[in-house]
Formats: C-alpha cells, structure tokens, sequence
C-alpha cells in the first residue's frame, strides 16, 4: 500500500472499471473505454472520504503463483500433525499480542472508528487461543476407530485430511475478523490458506501479516492476495474449497464459479433480521437492546436489527422512548474514540441507505427520527433513524439496509408478528424480547433463522465457541462456522476398513453376504 493525492468526492465512481475479456489483468475505464493498468486502486478513508492508500491488485499469475507456493508447502504443515500446529499457533498468538494495539488503530481506520476495531488484536488471540484449546478434541472427536457394527469381522479406522488449500474471501464491515473467522480453523486443519480480503479495507493486512511473517512455519502457508471481484474470482480457479463472507449477489457468483470446479463453497451472506417485542417485554430493556442491535457499527453488520414488530398496545410508548434514546447516540465525527456511531465504512453503502429511505417515504412511511445522511469532514453519517407506518412492500422491509435505520411495524397478535418475521428471503438471525424468557422461547422456537437473541439482542459471540448454526433462506449455505465442529470443514473423512474374517467366496456370495 502506498499514499495518494485525495481527489474529489466521487473518486470511487469514477475508479469503476470493467474487467478485459482478453486478459483478466487490464481494464477497460467504464467512462471512457481506455485501457488502464489495474495493478493499482486507491482505498477511500471513511472519515475524509478521500483516497489516503491505494492497493497493488494481483493479476492472476500472481494469484496462481501464491495458490501454487502455499499448495506445495501444506504437506509439511499437514504432516506437523496438531500437536505441531498447535505449538506453532502459540507463537503467532504471541506476536499478534505484540502488534494488538497496531492492529487495532488499522482496523479502525479501516472501519472509521467501529468500536470493536480497537479490539481486533484481542479478539484475533481469543480466536486463536480457542482453536489451540479445542481444536485437538473436536479432530479427536470425529475420529473412529472401532469394529463395524453392520459387519462385526471389520474393522474401521478413520482418516482426517485437510483440504489442501483453503480460499478466504472476506468482506468490508468487519475487515479483520471476517478474514480470519474461516482462516484460523483452516490453518488448524492443516490445510493453507489464501485471504482475498476487501479491496474496501486493506489496512489491517500490513499489521496482521507482520505477525505472521514471524512465524516462518505459518507463513509458508497463510498468504493474502489484494484486489476486487476478478482478484476473487480468479483465486476461486486455484483452491479447494472456498469460504466466502459478502452479500447474496456476489455469493451467488462464487456458488457458480465453485459448482463449475466441483469444490465445496460455505457461504455467509446477508439478512434482514427482525425483532419482535411482546406486549409484556420490559420497555426500557426492550428499546435498549432494539437501539443497540439497530444501530451499532452504523447498522453495518450482518446479524443487525433491520426491522422490528412491536406489539400495538405498547407500539407508540416504544416508539417515543427509542426516539428519545436514539437522540442521545453521538456520532463520531469530531473524535474517532469519542462517540457511538462512525461514518459508512462503504460510500455506496450509503446510497443504498439513501434509496431505501427514499422509496419507504414515497410508499407512505414516516421517518420520525433523523433520516438524513450527512456529510462530515468528508466521511458520510446517519444518526440513528426510526420510521413508522412501514410495510412489507418497502425496499427498507424487504432488502438488506446495512444502515443505522430501525422501521417499527405494530401488530396485534403473535401469530401475525411471527408470520411477519417470518415473511423473508433471509434467515440469519432474529431477537424476541417478551416478559419472560419462556414467552420468548416460544415465539423463537417458531422463527427460522439460524441464531435466535432472546430477551436481548447481539447474541452472536455467546455461540462462537460452543455451537454451530445453519442459516435460512438466503442468508448462506453450508457448514457452521461457529462450534468446535467448524473445524470439521477443511477435513475430509477417509474411512480404512480391515476384514479380520474370511473374505467372501464368490461361489457361496450374495449382495456380499455370507450364505
Ligand atoms: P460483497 O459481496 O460485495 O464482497 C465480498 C467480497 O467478495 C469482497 O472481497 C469482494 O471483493 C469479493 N468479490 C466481489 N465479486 C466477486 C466475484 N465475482 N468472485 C469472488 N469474489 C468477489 O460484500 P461486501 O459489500 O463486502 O460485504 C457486505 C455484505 O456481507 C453484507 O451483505 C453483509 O450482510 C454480509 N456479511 C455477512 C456475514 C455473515 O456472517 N453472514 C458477516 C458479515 C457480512
């Protein structure tokens, strides 16, 4: 990465370019047709909203070269066995630990000040440091060996191997641990790994890799290659499984380009997550956590609140008092460390913000507070903003925000809200807050998504370490990435069989059965 001159607003408009059909490395300029070199993108600070870094994109020798180097040095990391991985992990957690602050301040500035960026080393060593405490148990776990219990005289072993080589590719609202969610365990396997992270949010890479640099074993094996959708793309060509963390449409893509190689694809995508709140739920706890959920990271995370079923007795009681908390949210703006909310990470994130208020105002909705995005020292804001009178004909109802925008639909009975919830193309996760945790144990029994907040919201870190889920809908495919049974994904199962009884005889063989 290097500095740039900032430009006007609009820069990344204008940097827009359409891959080359010819080469994949050269671009064609989508305003003027020009050929340009793509071996270079500037990176938009979110704060300013000018360019303040730029990224060197990988053509796809490049790709295939670091596919083809990390491919020929797994053996030797397989063959360490996770005893050896795991005292090699050690080591990386410590010289993570040694950059924790540094990797914290570039995470933020990748994320324009999301609070839990600070804390991205930490988090990276409690992610690594609950793979060293797990990891041997749960291959332990999956491991057989016994005598068949359809054919008693055999004897069954089993054999873990590792995918060889794993592609991460990874999103920008939460750079560095979304890049490293999937990559962790997979080192664990003993599979190699390459990291497409966001062209978006590179900044964290330089901290992050030091610390692998220092660990030779694991660098020979863990690598990154930057650039946008044809760096991902091309690196889908080279692996053997691909785990990949963005929206629906890009996921779809990399369903096909991974049905077309025959290789295994874990996706997890994006939601439109609800809330309901029952006509007994404590008022002040439940406007609390809708608040939290709603607007935390400026709405840009996967599992935030994106719309919520208040019951009608309490709808305009609930509603005045989130208005009311919401005002006192500070944005950012003045201070990265001093305030709840920072700017959109994504500049066209926030247009797609724009349209959903647009098209709910026009289809009858009220926006009762904030609503207008603004722009500050260059970055772009939305204070927290709640709309009334919504319906599920609304972008805002229906599509993925992404935004600090919390629209509040009244019901008159469960069945209704649960209906409601339930009326998606998503399912990643929901929160029910009731007067009690049964009540809301009943109604989340009847939501489908994969993780269910009960009487809070933002739950997601409670199942990080203890259980796997599997989204609905549109929100992703494939095996948990939570649970100790995540790990389970990179490996392949073999099964050796040794007969301690006579072979069959053919002469005296049905279906291979002896007679
Ligand atoms: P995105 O789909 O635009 O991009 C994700 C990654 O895919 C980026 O690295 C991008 O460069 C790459 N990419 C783009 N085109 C590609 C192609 N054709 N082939 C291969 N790779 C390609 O997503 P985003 O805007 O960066 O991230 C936001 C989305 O991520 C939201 O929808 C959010 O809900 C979702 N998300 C989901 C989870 C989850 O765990 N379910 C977590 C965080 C974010």
């Amino acid at each position: 990465m290097g500095t740039v001159t900032p430009r006007s607003r609009g820069w990344f408009t204008q940097c827009r370019r359409a891959p080359n059909a010819l080469d994949g490395t050269h671009f064609n300029d989508e305003e003027t047709g020009a050929m340009v070199s793509a071996r270079t993108l500037p990176v938009r600070n979110p704060r300013t909203g000018t360019p303040d870094t730029t990224i060197t994109v990988a053509t796809p020798d490049e790709v295939a070269a670091k596919a083809a180097a990390l491919r020929a040095q797994q053996p030797a990391w397989e063959a360490l066995g996770i005893a050896g991985r795991v005292a090699v992990m050690r080591r990386w957690l410590g010289e993570v630990a040694q950059r924790a602050v540094e990797i914290g301040e570039r995470d933020a500035a990748d994320t324009g000040g999301v609070s839990t960026s600070w804390s991205q080393g930490y988090i990276t060593m409690t992610n690594i440091d609950g793979w060293v405490q797990d990891a041997e148990e749960a291959l332990n776990r999956a491991s057989v060996h016994r005598h068949s219990a359809s054919m008693p005289d055999v004897e069954v072993r089993t054999q873990l191997v590792p995918y060889s080589l794993v592609g991460v590719i990874s999103p920008w609202n939460a750079p560095m641990m979304l890049a490293l969610l999937d990559a962790i365990p997979a080192l664990f396997a003993g599979s190699a790994v390459l990291l497409k992270p966001s062209e978006v949010t590179p900044r964290f890479l330089e901290p992050l890799f030091a610390s692998v640099r220092a660990v030779p074993e694991l660098a020979a094996v863990f690598d990154y290659v930057e650039g946008d959708g044809p760096v991902g793309a091309t690196l889908i060509e080279h692996v053997d499984m691909v785990c990949f963390t963005g929206s629906v449409p890009t996921g779809r893509k990399v369903a096909v380009a991974c049905a077309e190689r025959l290789i295994p694809a874990y996706l997890e995508l994006g939601g439109k997550d609800p809330a309901i709140v029952t006509a007994s739920a404590d008022l002040d706890r439940a406007v609390m956590a809708v608040l939290r959920g709603g607007v935390y990271a400026t709405g840009q995370v996967c599992y935030s609140i994106e719309r919520v079923y208040v019951h009608e007795s309490i709808h305009d009681e609930f509603v005045a008092l989130l208005a009311e908390k919401a005002r006192a949210v500070a944005l950012n703006d003045e201070d990265v460390k001093v305030g709840h909310l920072g700017p959109f990470i994504f500049e066209r994130q926030a247009e797609v913000v724009q349209r959903h208020l647009d098209d709910a105002v026009a289809r009858g909705a009220r926006i009762v507070e904030a609503g207008q995005i603004e722009t500050l020292g260059g970055g772009l804001y939305l204070r927290p903003t709640i709309l009334v009178d919504v319906t599920h004909d609304m972008l805002i109802m229906r599509d993925e925000t992404f935004g600090p925008t919390i629209p509040v639909m009244a019901y008159s009975d469960i069945d209704e809200a649960i209906a409601l919830a339930n009326d998606t193309d998503f399912g990643l996760t929901a929160s029910v807050i009731a007067g009690d945790e049964s009540e809301a144990l009943a109604i989340g029994r009847q939501i489908n998504a994969g993780s269910l907040f009960l009487q809070d919201t933002f739950l997601t870190f409670g199942k990080m370490r203890t259980v796997g889920t599997n989204a609905f809908g549109n929100s992703g495919i494939g095996g948990a990435r939570t649970g100790p049974d995540a790990i389970l994904r990179f490996l392949r199962r073999k099964a050796l069989m040794t007969n301690h009884g006579t072979p069959a005889d053919i002469q005296n063989d049905r279906f291979g059965v002896k007679q």
